[in-house]
């Protein structure tokens, strides 16, 4: 299919598909109440919709929008937009981020940095059995965290925990960004970073690269009692992998705020398992209203044939 002519009437088509999205619809409406908006398709095909903004996009709709020229995510990732098979190459995709994501990555990172580096678990208890049990205090000099992905988020989570004395290196796909920390690079760089890693942070978006990436064979180069935290998307980490080599010793345990199948069910083994905790997807949400404000932005650039604003390579998936 060639790419519509940016002309004549606009419309937008909302998939509400959970609260998280009605409330940026909300506020989409509120923001600007001359833009028509829908969140369904009445009929077989809608020629008025230019574009879409939404967190998934189910097969079987982008074919029935035959002038869509841009598909924004209202999240952080566009996996959920880019997963569709069927999304014309000429669609442009974006994601949302703002300043405010990255602080709330790092606020996550650290807390579940912390509470396992100075044993909150520990402390909890015994303030529970009112036991006086100093415990011995390390030292954050000589702990490495390794960060995958020094992005829009990672790249403040490195400074964060940078911040804190802990020895910090990351890991990328691409030597192109400027990093205040040691990078290693790609899968001959992997080999080198995964064996230094005291803590390992996943802060990688999933992609065609990245899914199951931390299976069994990666996570086997963290050292003995490495601590993972992965708060990018589930389906990065090989959930069984990861569990088995807890299981075994070789891992301490981890924190996990995403997950291959969201919401985690309840027969799930990482509930109540006394060396993992589980959060639910909650570890950082960019702000509703910049969020909003970029895309009425980006339909302005569309409009002019402008660049946008937090445009997805669609090559490589982020
Ligand atoms: P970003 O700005 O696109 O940065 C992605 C980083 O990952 C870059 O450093 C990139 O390397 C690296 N990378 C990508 N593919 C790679 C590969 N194959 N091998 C090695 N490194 C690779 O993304 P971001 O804004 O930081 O966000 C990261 C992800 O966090 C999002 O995609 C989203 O899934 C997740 N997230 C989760 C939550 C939550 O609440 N749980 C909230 C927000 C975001 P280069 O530097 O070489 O490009």
């Amino acid at each position: 299919m060639t790419a519509p002519t940016p002309t004549g009437r606009s419309k937008v088509l909302m998939l509400l598909t959970s609260d998280f999205v009605t409330a940026r619809y909300d506020a989409l409406r509120a923001r600007a109440p001359e833009l028509e908006i829908v969140t369904e398709l009445g009929s077989d095909t809608d020629p008025d919709v230019t574009a879409l903004f939404a967190f998934k996009l189910p097969a079987g709709v982008a074919p029935r929008l035959p002038r869509l020229q841009l598909a924004a995510s209202v999240g952080a990732g566009a996996d959920g937009i880019l997963s569709a098979p069927d999304l014309p190459a000429h669609v442009k995709v974006t994601r949302a981020i703002e300043p405010g994501l990255g602080l709330s990555m790092a606020q996550y990172v650290v807390l579940q940095l912390l509470r396992q580096f100075r044993g909150l678990p520990a402390m909890e208890a015994q303030h529970a059995a009112g036991e006086w049990k100093r415990l011995a205090v390390p030292d954050a000099r000589e702990v490495t965290v390794g960060i995958m992905g020094l992005g829009a988020i990672g790249a403040v989570v490195a400074d964060a925990v940078c911040a804190l004395g802990f020895k910090v290196i990351g890991w990328t796909r691409s030597e192109s960004r400027a990093a205040r920390v040691p990078v290693f690079v790609g899968e001959a760089g992997m080999e080198a970073f995964l064996p230094q890693c005291d803590y390992l942070v996943c802060l990688l978006p999933i992609t065609a690269q990245t899914v199951g990436l931390l299976n069994r064979a990666h996570l086997s180069k963290l050292p003995k009692g490495c601590f993972v935290i992965n708060a990018s998307r589930g389906g990065i980490v090989v959930e069984q992998d990861l569990l088995a080599l807890v299981a075994e010793g070789h891992l301490s345990g981890g924190a996990f705020d995403v997950f291959a199948n969201e919401p985690l069910p309840p027969t799930s083994a990482f509930w109540r398992h006394d060396k993992v905790l589980v959060t639910p997807h909650i570890a950082a949400q960019p702000s509703v209203a910049p969020v909003v404000d970029q895309f009425l932005d980006n339909l302005r650039r569309l409009k002019h044939g402008e660049p946008l604003i937090n445009e997805v390579d669609r090559n490589l998936g982020y």
